[in-house]
């Protein structure tokens, strides 16, 4: 047996099990097999607290920016445009209130998986500290509610109202927006705040779905007049219901320990297993929180994006089961490769340290599960970031619950929905109650996911100049549509804390738009120049995603395994997120808006 020589464990014999794992996954349909929320499906997307009452009159006033979208994008660009000091600025969201993904997502049991500390932006700005180390949904709700008083982004916010379009009007040099309320708004700056990657839920691609004929609903819109409880947990009104879940991501885990707890019985059903590391919650403690000097939020976070990210530093300041592993696995290569020991390339001993991890994440499944059957089929195999790692103490447990049973597929899914339940592995599992944790459209179109026509110069559209390929200067400017900004992953940065990356575009915003008012600058557009050079570095860094793309397991992350449908140019940028950041900081701190062409204003 080959081995590491310490782990007992054979590498290769590891990777042919990972290699038929993915392939029993793999689908011609990639991700064209899900269920698109339209049509028939479209009260899956109701927002179950909408207020059918609500109306205002339409606008049709100016604003100096208008973004679209009141999640952290939105409130983050909000709040560097006001420390640039900026005042007219208006958000506009569908939700009923500031949160994005944190006001759809409501479901039993949520809470953030980066550790709050991090992940919360603009705590010390806004004086907000969380109470627990991973805080939940409500909380995070609350600071953004904090977030917009601090820097009076609620003022001239517009909720309930989805955007139908956004055109530019050369002449005038501004933005018109219109929306489902009949708003024509005026805007000198548009901020593409709205699609970030968990705005469109899904649906598995089985049929019958319309079928159901008891209470069923997706993940990001939960149901408690079904349900009872909150999100705290104490679904009572489920205690003499059968109910059924489909799908084990990241929604999913959160969820069933409180589905179990309150359902008569809980069928999970199971495609591909998550990889559930120790998450240890607890209070932030007073001591620690008093003790924190100016300057220390942003030092964590950049830590753990560093970490978490192939990099290397001194300390690990955050201390989760994420940064503990990876930054051991780098500290021993480094520490080795000093002493001069043979360490071999980096690539193949950060794999074993993967395989080490997901031997101990195994390991601790079957020290959990009492099913010895179940234990087995609860395993992933798949190298750890195939798929978003997922967090939890009382997960795995659930299944040593009585009413809890576990319904793998080996695979292949759940194969079709009926009036009264759902089919897998060929048999009829009878439910009260369906709930989807199928996840969202991550990679979906862009048209998709944008959801309305960005109408830049002469009348070209964004999303079709972005088909097939996105054309980007740093991710966030195109040639073609001045004052816009977009923020998105693609040809941008991809971080394990996605709020940084968000803060981290928002500032480059922030300064831009700064810069417009100090310099009286009109416009700002790339240039065709700075675009084409920009996707010639997306180009030139893109073949190593294409590898770990072509070995995981399917998931979102890689187009369900479907690699004719990866396109490098709509990926992030590959050198990393530390290096992305280090780019827009240089290009700042050159101060000449290098690449993009400015007109100045009249007089
Ligand atoms: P995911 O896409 O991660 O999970 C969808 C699940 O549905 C998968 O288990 C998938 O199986 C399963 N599925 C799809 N089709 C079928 C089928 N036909 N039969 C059975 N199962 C099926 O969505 P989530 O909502 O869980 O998570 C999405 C993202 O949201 C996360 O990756 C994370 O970024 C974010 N998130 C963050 C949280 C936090 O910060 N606390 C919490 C929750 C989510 P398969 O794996 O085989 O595809």
């Amino acid at each position: 047996m080959i081995t590491d020589g310490q782990d007992g464990f054979d590498p290769e014999a590891l990777r042919e099990r990972y290699r038929a794992e993915r392939d029993k996954r793999l689908r011609a349909d990639g991700s064209a097999q899900y269920t698109w929320i339209e049509g028939d499906h479209a009260h899956f997307t109701q927002d179950p607290l909408a207020d059918p009452a609500f109306h205002r009159d339409p606008l049709t006033d100016e604003v100096e920016v208008l973004i679209v979208g009141g999640g952290y994008s939105g409130l983050l660009v909000g709040a560097r445009l006001r420390q640039q000091g900026i005042e007219s600025i208006r958000i506009i969201d569908r939700g009923g209130e500031f949160g994005g993904c944190w006001y759809w997502n409501r479901y039993p049991g949520i809470a953030c998986d980066v550790e709050a500390y991090t992940y919360m932006p603009l705590l010390e700005e806004t004086g907000f500290m969380p109470s627990h180390r991973y805080a939940s949904g409500a909380e995070i709700r609350e600071h953004c509610r904090a977030i917009a008083r601090t820097f009076d982004l609620d003022r001239d916010a517009c909720f309930r109202t989805s955007v139908t379009g956004m055109t530019w009007d050369e002449a005038a040099q501004r933005w018109t927006v219109t929306t489902d309320r009949g708003d024509a708004i005026r805007a000198r700056f548009v901020a593409v705040a709205n699609f970030a990657s968990l705005n469109r839920p899904k649906l598995p691609g089985v049929p019958g779905i319309a079928d159901f004929a008891g209470p069923a609903f997706h993940t990001s819109r939960w149901d408690y007049a079904v349900t009872g409880g909150g999100p705290e947990g104490g679904l009572d009104k489920l205690a003499d219901k059968v109910v059924g879940v489909i799908g084990t991501g990241a929604s999913a885990v959160q969820v069933i320990p409180h589905l179990a707890a309150g359902a008569k019985h809980l069928h999970v059903f199971q495609r591909t297993p998550a990889s559930i590391d120790f998450r240890d919650d607890r209070p932030t403690d007073p001591a620690w929180a008093a003790s924190l000097t100016p300057g220390w939020q942003r030092r964590r976070i950049e830590n753990f994006t560093v970490l978490t990210s192939g990099g290397y530093a001194e300390e690990d300041l955050v201390q989760d089961s994420l940064t503990r592993s990876v930054a051991t696995v780098n500290a021993t290569f480094r520490r080795m490769r000093l002493a001069g020991e043979d360490v071999g390339d980096r690539k193949t001993f950060r794999q074993m340290a993967d395989f080490r991890k997901m031997e101990a994440i195994r390991a601790r499944v079957e020290a959990e599960v009492a099913n010895p059957v179940w234990a087995e089929q609860l395993k992933p195999w798949y190298d750890q970031f195939c798929k978003r790692p997922c967090f939890h103490d009382a997960y795995l447990a659930t299944f040593n619950r009585p009413n809890v049973s576990l319904v793998d597929t080996d695979g292949k899914g759940v194969e079709r929905i009926t009036a009264t339940g759902v089919i897998a592995n060929g048999r009829e599992y009878p439910l009260d109650v369906l709930v989807y944790a199928s996840g969202f459209e991550v990679l979906g179109s862009f048209q998709r996911r944008i959801g309305y026509p960005i109408t830049g110069r002469g009348g070209a559209e964004l999303t079709a100049k972005w088909t097939p390929s996105a054309a980007t200067f740093h991710g966030m400017f195109s040639h073609g549509f001045p004052n816009c900004f977009i923020m998105t992953l693609t040809q941008s940065g991809r971080t394990f804390n996605n709020v940084h990356l968000l803060d981290e575009i928002a500032r480059h915003i922030g300064h831009v738009v700064g810069e417009c008012a100090r310099r009286g600058l009109a416009t700002v557009e790339a240039t065709q120049e700075a675009e084409d050079a920009w996707v010639a570095e997306i180009d030139r860094r893109a073949p190593a995603q294409e590898e770990f793309m072509r070995e995981c397991t399917p998931s979102y992350s890689n187009f369900e395994g479907d690699i004719a449908a990866f396109n490098p140019r709509n990926m992030p940028y590959g050198g990393g997120p530390v290096a992305f950041f280090d780019i827009l900081a240089e290009w700042r701190a050159e101060g000449t808006l290098r690449g993009l062409a400015t007109t100045a204003l009249p007089g």
